[in-house]
């Protein structure tokens, strides 16, 4: 019988296996690929998804340390370059293996290559059955990702197309001079291009991740909105080309049983209006080891696992909760939001410093209102930088 078996060794159930293991809970981490293993994703970290980890990351690790930002809304683009960091690009391979390996480090037994089949709750237990065997444990933390069915152990099955995006990511190959001279320590994200989303160019060491990411709901025909936007951007050739979905956060989802957690994407913590989510992934599986840890060695009541939702609701949860708010008024009217909020560069720099850096929606909204009304007429909002390519 282990204390804890951990479903998935991505970014959310690595950290949760570390923190298990620190605290010395037996633990089982049971992964069905063998690592390193590919990850679909723009690998763009935060500051406050760095700040999350708790370690450094080696220089192995990091390709890119990005201080600016280049946004385009149709024919509108700024630039803001900052003197801090805005985030560190990696590989989804080497980073989640970096990650693995920290968890390890702590000795806790890692399974590559064993996909969990299914798990049932039982009275005083959990029973957990893989593709090789069968285990026993007193709690068990899902994070399968986003795709995953095993979460609909703890929730009810309902997958509106209005509560996830769409996301079409290709890696493309180019020599590392001609990425670094044309995008240099920036980051591209583009509006306008799929609905309630987004497409982005990240220049990692010796490729370009390009992708686009929009809501279910409305990106209708992804493939064909892909192909455009490398085709706009000067790639051409056959690239391939891989989706996936990723749940929008904010909404309110139930994430704990009596003894089954989920966490990361199986829990739905994704930025929605930014799609950052190894944060939440790392912070929230860390808590959830936190949660089990302290109810296995102080012999707490089982109903303490409920103070897991209310920690990530604490945490981060909120500020899911307002961006969802800002995804949805800047994607209702998309048009007037976005050409106001390119035709002043200090709407994108205060952004950047309110709610990147200082993590506040309510300081950045409460300047906006009292600088800028949505409802400015089209005609004053003046484009103040051409598309710079
Ligand atoms: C195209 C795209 C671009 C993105 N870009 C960014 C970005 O730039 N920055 C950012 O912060 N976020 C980004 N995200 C979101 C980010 O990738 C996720 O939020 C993050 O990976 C979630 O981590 P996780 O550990 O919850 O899940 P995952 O990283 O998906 O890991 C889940 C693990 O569980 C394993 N697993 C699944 N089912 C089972 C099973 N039955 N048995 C055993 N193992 C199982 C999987 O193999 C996998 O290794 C992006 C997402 C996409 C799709």
């Amino acid at each position: 019988m282990y204390d804890l078996i951990i479903v998935g060794g991505g970014p959310s159930g690595a950290s949760a296996g570390r923190v298990a293991g620190e605290a010395g809970i037996s633990t089982l981490l049971l992964e069905k690929e063998n690592f390193p293993r590919y990850k679909p994703c723009g690998g763009a970290l935060s500051p406050y998804s760095l700040s999350c980890l708790g370690f450094e990351l080696p220089e192995s690790v990091v390709e890119r340390d990005i201080s600016k930002v280049r946004v385009h809304y149709r024919e509108l683009c700024t630039e803001r370059q900052k003197d801090y960091r805005l985030s560190l690009l990696v590989s989804r391979k080497a980073f989640d293996n970096f990650l693995l390996d920290k968890a390890r480090e702590t000795g806790i037994d890692i399974h590559l290559g064993e996909k969990v089949l299914g798990c049932e709750e039982r009275e005083g237990f959990v029973e957990v059955k893989t593709s090789q065997n069968s285990y026993l444990a007193k709690f068990v933390l899902i994070a399968e990702g986003s795709c995953g069915m095993l979460k609909y152990a703890v929730r009810q099955q309902r997958d509106r197309r209005t509560e996830y995006d769409l996301a079409l990511v290709s890696e493309i190959p180019e020599e590392d001079e001609i990425i670094r001279n044309r995008f240099p320590e920036t980051i591209d994200i583009q509006f306008g291009v799929a609905s309630g989303g987004y497409g982005w160019i990240f220049p990692h060491k010796g490729y370009y991740s390009v992708g686009i990411v929009g809501t279910a709901e409305h990106l209708k025909h992804p493939k064909s909105v892909m192909q455009d936007f490398l085709q706009a951007n000067g790639f051409s050739g056959e690239f391939q080309v891989r989706s996936h979905i990723i749940p929008l956060g904010g909404i309110k989802r139930k994430i704990v049983s009596s003894r089954i957690l989920l966490s990361g994407d199986a829990a739905g913590f994704v930025d929605a209006f930014i799609g950052e989510g190894i944060a939440y992934a790392v912070r929230s599986g860390q808590i959830a080891a936190e949660t089990v840890a302290d109810i296995v060695l102080y012999s707490r009541k089982l109903s303490d696992l409920k103070e897991y939702e209310a920690r990530c609701r604490k945490e981060f949860g909120n500020f899911l909760v307002s961006s969802l708010k800002l995804e949805k008024i800047m994607h209702r009217f998309p048009d007037t939001s976005f050409r106001l909020a390119l035709s002043r560069k200090e709407i994108l720099d205060k952004y950047l410093d309110d709610v990147v850096i200082n993590r506040s929606h309510k300081d950045y909204i409460r300047w906006l209102l009292l600088n800028f009304s949505l409802a400015e007429p089209a005609s004053k909002i003046k484009s103040i930088t051409e598309k710079n390519r």
